[in-house]
C-alpha cells in the first residue's frame, strides 16, 4: 500500500494497512503546511511569509503561516502546535537555528517533513531540506561593494590601484543565525587581502565576529554600537572613516542614524561614510536613492518562495526534492541537501534595472521609501 515518505497514512487517521488506501492521491487541500517565520519587524519576513502562503494556497494546500517576534519560545511553540494541530509538512526559518530540535523531533516522529527555510537549523538530523540563497556570496558581495564604495575596485568588481589607506568599521549578523557566519565568511575573505597590504585599516581594531554581531540583528542595538565606536575611536565623529560593512538593512539604517546624529554626512556628497546592506527593504532602497546608504543586496524572496513550494510539493507527492547543492551546508549533524538562489548588489545605479523592472517595487514606493 502507498505509505508517504511524510507520513500521510497515518495522518489521514485510516493507519497503514487500513482501507483507505487512496492516501497517494490525497486530495492537496487535505494536506496543511506549518509555516513558521521569525519576526514581523523586518520587511522582508513579511514578504517571504506572504509569498510563501500565496504559493502554496495556488497549489491547492491549507496553510498554518505564524510569525514568532523574534522570540525563541514563541516559535517552539507555534511549531509544537503545529503538529499537535496536524500539520503534514514543515517550512521554519528559525530565529535560533539551534533551538528547535525537541520540536523537530516530534515532528519527524510524527512523520512530517521539515524544509528549512532561509536559515539552516542546525544540530538536529531532522531536517528534511534547505532552501536559501547562496549565503557565503552575499558576504563576498556585501565586501566587495564595499570596496567598490571606497574606490578600491570598480563597479565590476576589478581592482583600481587605489590603496587608501581607508578606515573602516565591520558589523556581522546574530550569532544565533547560521547565514550570519556565513555572510561574515564571506565578507572576510574578501576583504582581508586588503587588510594585509594596509589598504583597508579596522579603526577600532575590532575585526572577529563576536566583537562584530548584532544580537537579533537589531537596529537599536547596531546604532548604540555605532555611538559607541565613534565616541571611543573617532572623536565622536571627527576622526577619519570611510566606510562600514553592514550585514542587513535595519542595521545599516542603525549605523546611518549615528553618523548622522555625530553630525556626519547627512549624505556620501557630504562625507558619509560608504554603508553596505541586506535586503533591499524599501526604506533603504529609499536611502540609497538619495545618495545615503551605498548599497545592498537584493534577495528575491518571491523567488526563493517559490522553491519553498516545489519541495513542499515533491514532499506531499511522496519525492524528494531535487536539490542543487549537496555539500555547503553541513548543520553539524548531517549536511543537507540544499536549493540555493543568486543575489544581485544594489546601488543607486541598480534600483530601475534590479527593483522597479523586475516588479518587485513601483518607482512611487522608491520616492516614498515604503
Ligand atoms: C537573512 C537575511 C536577513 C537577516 C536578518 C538572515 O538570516 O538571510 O536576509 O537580513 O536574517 O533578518
Amino acid at each position: 500500500t502507498a505509505t508517504l515518505a511524510l507520513g500521510l497514512t497515518a495522518c489521514a487517521g485510516g493507519g497503514a494497512g487500513s482501507a483507505d488506501d487512496g492516501d497517494a492521491s490525497r486530495d492537496p487541500s487535505d494536506i496543511t503546511v506549518g509555516v513558521a517565520m521569525p519576526t514581523q519587524t523586518s520587511e522582508r519576513w513579511i514578504a517571504d511569509g506572504n509569498s510563501v502562503r500565496e504559493g502554496l494556497e495556488a497549489a491547492g494546500f491549507e496553510v498554518n503561516l505564524q510569525f514568532a517576534n523574534d522570540d525563541i519560545p514563541t516559535q517552539q511553540q507555534q511549531i509544537d502546535q503545529m503538529i499537535t494541530q496536524g500539520a503534514d509538512i514543515l517550512i521554519v526559518a528559525s530565529i535560533d537555528g539551534t533551538a528547535l530540535a525537541n520540536q523537530l523531533q516530534a515532528a519527524a516522529d510524527a512523520g512530517i517533513p521539515i524544509i528549512s527555510y532561509d536559515r539552516l537549523i542546525r544540530d538536529t538530523k531532522n531536517v528534511d531540506f534547505y532552501v536559501t540563497f547562496d549565503n557565503f556570496q552575499v558576504g563576498v558581495d556585501q565586501a566587495t561593494s564595499l570596496l567598490h564604495g571606497l574606490g578600491v575596485v570598480d563597479a565590476d568588481g576589478n581592482e583600481t590601484g587605489e590603496t587608501g589607506p581607508f578606515v573602516v568599521e565591520l558589523f556581522a549578523g546574530s550569532l544565533d543565525d547560521n547565514n550570519a557566519h556565513f555572510f561574515w565568511d564571506g565578507a572576510m575573505q574578501t576583504l582581508q587581502p586588503f587588510i594585509d597590504d594596509g589598504t583597508i585599516v579596522v579603526g577600532s581594531g575590532q575585526t572577529s565576529i563576536e566583537q562584530a554581531a548584532t544580537l537579533r540583528w537589531s537596529q537599536e542595538t547596531a546604532q548604540r554600537r555605532m555611538e559607541d565606536l565613534l565616541t571611543a575611536h573617532y572623536g565622536g565623529g571627527s576622526g577619519q572613516l570611510d566606510g562600514i560593512l553592514s550585514p542587513f538593512d535595519g542595521i545599516s539604517r542603525g549605523i546611518i542614524t549615528a553618523l548622522q546624529n555625530a553630525g556626519i554626512g547627512p549624505t556620501l556628497a557630504e562625507g558619509l561614510p560608504v554603508v553596505t546592506g541586506q535586503d533591499a527593504e524599501i526604506a533603504s532602497v529609499a536611502l540609497i536613492d538619495q545618495g545615503v546608504q551605498f548599497s545592498t543586496i537584493f534577495k528575491d524572496t518571491r523567488l526563493l518562495a517559490e522553491q519553498a513550494v516545489t519541495a513542499a510539493k515533491a514532499f506531499a507527492a511522496g519525492q524528494t526534492p531535487t536539490p542543487n547543492d549537496t555539500e555547503s551546508y553541513d548543520n553539524g549533524m548531517k549536511v543537507v541537501p540544499s536549493f540555493l538562489l543568486q543575489v544581485d548588489t544594489v546601488t543607486a545605479d541598480d534600483i530601475q534595472s534590479v527593483l522597479i523592472d523586475s516588479g518587485f517595487f513601483t518607482p512611487e514606493q522608491v520616492a516614498r521609501g515604503q
